[in-house]
């Protein structure tokens, strides 16, 4: 018998279809960065084979909320990303994109967050997307655009509702990015570049997108703490009014009163889930980041001062602490401190295993890169894989695999990605069930997990054996092209 040659042949493995199937022994053929033949592929040769001795062999993993917008480009090696089994990111989220904004004056909060003023060099998706591609990064970049950015293009004072030729102008930008493949259009509702913008400002945004089909909603929602119940009130509207499917970014209920209301938020989403389509994601920690704001300082526990510009020598402390050797209150130091970026414990273990167990719920890190960055951007996946499945059972494994691979493909609109499926893309992830585990925590949050082996990006290896080859295999996932 003549074998049909492939170009890698990965054998002995426990497949999981990205579906939620139960896991069934064999090995996959990748030729011409797809996957050719799944299961039995003994007929198959390649001059690139490898035995994988019973390790999870899954698609890629998708990060649906990160901030990675720059780094893509300045870190295109991406191993915080590829060292978790992550084989494409979405980049633009919580309101804020690098593109189209091209030279600012200055950064409006939470702008900031995705780099300097310098940045922000490109002045449309089309040339954002161009620089991905030419970058050559390791992972798929997949792209929102952000009603923030946009917002502090075209509003001269963010501090007030969009006119309607602002609006008009907004969306004019958010056509073009459309155009261009972004997969839809985000918003960060509790940053002050876009606290000011009413509902019906983000209806008529949205409304743009059911133009374009599969566009969808992101939104970091304008209250997680006390007013949570009312922004996923707001986002189930803004979905229904604009007919567009909606994401509700990083759900969470912050502050100890705030405390187990996700039984009431998740109990609205799965009402207008009857008759709207929504998805949300979480990530596995009991702590958020994000910029250091005075606003932000009142519901927290404790709070982790990490990347203050003016004062340095107290990063890595806690902010109570902070405030005591100032002489000042905790706000008050948190005005001195910015820019800097904060660590807010704030969040239950009850929420976080509700929300990551509900059907609709994927799995997003919300990682910002740069230094004494938190755990999450290093660690999100191998976190919910170690610990929220083997050690706590939270999930059954090919539940918490659905979460991270076909759900977000579905959501999101990647064609041909997400499972093990014959012609889709060979975003591959082989890892140890038995060892999978993050590594990074708050005092050393940039080391790479352990149990995570082989990782290929469309066909290319881009870790072997647990580390980096060094090979780029992403390109810029256009919405709707395959
Ligand atoms: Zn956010």
């Amino acid at each position: 018998m003549t074998r049909k040659q492939c170009d890698t042949l990965l054998i002995n493995a426990e497949l999981f279809d990205g579906l939620g199937g139960p896991p069934v022994t064999g090995g996959v053929a990748i030729g011409g960065g797809q996957l050719l033949a799944i299961g039995d592929v003994s007929d198959w040769s390649a001059p690139d084979t490898r035995d994988l001795d019973g390790l999870c062999l899954a698609p890629g993993f998708i990060d649906v909320h990160t901030h990675d917008d720059l780094a893509v480009l300045n870190d295109s090696a991406m191993e915080p990303k590829i060292t978790q089994g992550v084989t494409t990111v979405i980049v633009g989220n919580c309101g804020i994109s690098l593109a189209p904004y091209k030279h600012p004056p200055k950064l409006v909060p939470p702008l900031g967050l995705l780099g300097d003023a310098d940045d922000y060099r490109f002045g449309s998706f089309a040339a954002y997307r161009r620089a991905v591609d030419d970058a050559g990064v390791a992972v798929n970049v997949a792209a929102l655009a952000g009603h923030g950015t946009l917002r502090a293009m075209v509003l001269a004072d963010t501090d007030r509702p969009a006119s309607r030729a602002e609006v008009d102008a907004m969306r004019g930008h958010l056509n073009e990015a459309l155009t261009a493949g972004v997969l839809g259009l985000s918003t960060g509702l509790a940053y002050p570049v876009a606290k000011a913008a009413p509902t019906e400002e983000i209806v008529a945004l949205s409304q743009e997108l059911a133009a374009f089909p599969g566009a969808l909603y992101v939104t970091h929602m304008r209250d997680e703490r006390d007013g949570v119940e009312e922004a996923v009130g707001e986002t189930i509207g803004i979905g229904r009014q604009a007919g567009v499917p909606v994401v509700i970014s990083h759900h969470k209920c912050i502050g100890k009163q705030n405390y187990g209301r996700s039984v009431r938020t998740l109990s609205m989403i799965d009402k207008a889930l009857r008759h709207q389509d929504i998805a949300m994601d979480v990530y596995p920690y009991e702590a958020s980041s994000t910029v250091l704001l005075p606003e932000l300082t009142r519901h927290a526990e404790r709070i982790l001062v990490i990347n203050s510009r003016p004062h340095p020598e107290f990063n890595g402390m806690e902010l109570s602490r902070v405030a005591e050797q100032m002489g000042c209150d905790d706000e008050e130091a948190a005005r001195r401190l910015s820019p800097a970026m904060g660590v807010y414990f704030q969040m239950s273990p009850e929420d976080i295993r509700r929300i990551m167990s509900h059907p609709r719920t994927m799995i997003g890190s919300d990682g910002i890169p740069g230094p004494q960055s938190h755990p999450r951007l290093w660690g999100t996946f191998p976190r919910v894989l170690g610990r929220y499945v083997r050690e706590d059972g939270v999930l059954p494994l090919e539940e918490a695999i659905r979460k991270m691979t076909s759900l977000p493909a579905q959501v999101f609109g990647m064609a041909r990605r997400g499972r093990l499926q014959t012609g889709f893309s060979a975003d591959l992830v082989a890892f140890n069930a038995e060892t999978v585990l993050d590594l990074a925590d708050y005092d050393t949050p940039d080391r790479p997990s352990t149990g995570i082996e082989h990782v290929f990006v469309n066909g290319r290896p881009v870790l072997t054996d647990g580390r980096v080859t060094g090979t780029r295999g992403g390109r810029f996932l256009a919405r709707g092209a395959v």
